[in-house]
């Protein structure tokens, strides 16, 4: 194998193990570096989006998701005073997907998956406990310096992909600017094995408050009958301490869906959310994708979708480069259609989603609701309503 034909994965997250497995299922060699000594099992994203259960299909991923995720086929938008606003239905994209749902299954349900297809395939190599510290590139490949149980270690290849998520020091080390904002609020990601479906709630709900807005999800855990996760902000000037309490959450799930007894929690993380989008996703034969190159609110489920859908793009095409089907100007075809897809869609309508969900001004908010209630009601308004929040 010649060095300048590898390609060297920084992050061993979904997009960076999906990355790998395509390439790898298309005999490119990969090598992928992760900081962590094995895969990161906290709570993170939860559904996949039917365009990504799509482009997955090819490598077998998806029929295994099936098999153990939560296929979603509606969603409700409610209001904390007037009760359910109205119930949305993805069936609506029968004619258009085969997979006309959200499969709710946990991130770290996912990446298990994908690493073992991925040990599988020859030319595949997972090294983790290897923090990438610093990268330099020429006109034949890169080098790469990651820190290891052993001290600093290089590796060279043709390419590398930085899918080492929103602090990416791939990125740094190309010089991307990333611009764009951080909300004041950290948002807390809470699961209960308490069954919210006894009370009407859908299996994906958005429910509206000025203040305490919130979403819950029904996620499958080890088996039926699953946990439900509240999504929330947090007041800016509580303490990590005292929003993660057992008194605060108690209170705030309480206020979603009042009960005689305690919430037991099973799942507790809280963490800083940003819309930010990097100026461009290549410098030369440095790539970034997933978080790495955006990042936006968790309102409708956009960072792991279009991070697996960067995966699945840009290894696409340098699968074709690598192999001398194309030049690398097609690279500059994914940052055009990945970024622009980013910025236009879902940067957009992530803002907009968060802001449908807490909108304090009371006529807005109603009139804004009496949309959607009506959207709800009409197949022929429902349809990009029902896409919008998924
Ligand atoms: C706490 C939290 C909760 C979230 N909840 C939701 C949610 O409810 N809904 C939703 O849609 N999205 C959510 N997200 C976003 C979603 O999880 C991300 O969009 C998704 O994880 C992106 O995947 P990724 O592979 O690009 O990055 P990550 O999942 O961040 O993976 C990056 C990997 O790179 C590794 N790494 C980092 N630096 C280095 C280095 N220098 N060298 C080697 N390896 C490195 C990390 O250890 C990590 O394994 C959440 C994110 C966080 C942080």
């Amino acid at each position: 194998m010649k060095a300048h034909e590898k390609v060297i994965i920084v992050g061993g997250g979904p997009v960076g193990l999906l990355c790998a497995l395509n390439l790898a299922a298309h005999d490119v060699p990969v090598l992928v570096l992760e900081a962590y000594s094995e895969l990161f099992m906290d709570l993170r994203a939860g559904s996949f989006h039917p365009p990504t259960l799509e482009v997955m299909e090819p490598l077998g991923l998806t029929q295994k998701l099936l098999e153990i995720g939560i296929p979603v086929r509606k969603w409700q938008l409610r209001d904390r005073k007037k009760g359910v606003i109205g119930t949305f239905e993805l069936s609506l994209l029968n004619d258009e997907t085969p997979f006309p749902y959200r499969l709710h299954l946990e991130q770290h349900r996912f990446t298990p998956i994908v690493l073992e297809q991925l040990c599988k395939m020859p030319h595949a190599e997972v090294r983790f406990s290897c923090c990438v510290e610093n990268i330099t590139q020429n006109s034949a490949g890169v080098r790469v310096v990651a820190r290891t149980p052993d001290g600093l270690e290089d590796f060279e290849a043709g390419w590398v992909i930085g899918a080492d998520g929103g602090g990416s020091v791939v990125r740094k080390c190309a010089g991307i600017e990333f611009d764009g904002f951080t909300f004041p609020e950290r948002f807390a990601l809470i699961s209960t094995a308490y069954d919210l479906g006894q009370h009407g709630f859908a299996d994906t709900a958005y429910i509206s408050h000025p203040v305490e807005w919130c979403a819950v999800f029904r996620l499958p855990d080890q088996g039926p009958p699953g946990l439900w996760r509240f999504l929330y902000g947090c007041d800016p000037d509580e303490s990590e301490q005292v929003a993660l309490s057992d008194s605060t959450i108690e209170e705030r799930l309480q206020s979603v869906q009042p009960k005689p007894t305690s919430y037991e929690i099973v799942h507790r993380t809280i963490y800083r959310v940003h819309q930010r989008v990097a100026a461009t996703f290549r410098n030369s034969r440095i790539l970034i994708a997933g978080d790495a190159a955006h990042l936006n609110n968790p309102i409708g489920g956009f960072g792991l979708n279009c991070g697996l859908q960067d995966a699945m793009n840009l290894t696409d095409k340098l699968v074709r480069v690598v192999h001398n089907e194309a030049s690398d100007d097609l690279l500059d075809l994914y940052v055009r259609q990945r970024r622009t897809a980013n910025i236009e869609y879902v940067q957009e309508a992530s803002i907009r989603n968060k802001r449908l969900l807490e909108e304090t001004d009371e006529s807005v908010r109603s009139s804004r609701l009496d949309d959607m209630r009506r959207a709800s009601l009409d197949p022929s308004l429902e349809r990009p309503f029902s896409c919008a929040l998924r």
